[in-house]
């Protein structure tokens, strides 16, 4: 992403993020100064990375369930390997909530393969044996 269209997309003045990264959790600032993007209180480099990110490109790791056929319980925890853009979150869970999956399923079994082209997995979060 060009620095232009970064800087268009902080739409409000000031903008306060709560570095995740580690426990020390930093209030990290960005504020539009004379058309430029200023961020600030970040302690380290990642927490600087993990707040463009925030910023410009947020991500998210999804969590769903789908429906299983012939398992113990009739749908399964599962997510994505990684995080994917936070634009297609509700369109992935939807997905994924019409999609049937055949037991048995071990825990980390890839159920969905490359969803939406995103180049991440959807994985079973839990074993699912088969109905006895
Ligand atoms: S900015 Fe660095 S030190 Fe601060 S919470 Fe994030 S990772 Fe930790």
């Amino acid at each position: 992403m060009s620095e232009s269209s970064k800087k268009d997309k902080l739409s409000e003045d000031k903008k306060v993020i709560r570095c995740i990264v580690c426990p020390t959790g930093c209030e990290i600032t960005a504020e539009n100064v004379d058309g430029e993007v200023k961020i600030i209180g970040f302690g380290c480099k990642r927490g600087e990375e993990y707040a463009k990110e925030e910023l410009f490109e947020p991500k998210r790791i999804v969590t769903a369930t789908m429906r299983v056929e012939d398992g113990f319980l009739p749908i399964i925890p599962v997510r994505t390997e990684k995080p994917i853009p936070k634009e297609s979150v509700f369109e992935i869970i939807n997905e994924l909530s019409s999609i049937k999956v055949k037991a048995p399923i071990k825990v980390g079994d890839i159920l969905v393969e490359n969803i939406h082209n995103l180049e991440v997995n959807v994985i079973a979060s839990r074993d699912m044996p088969i109905k006895t």
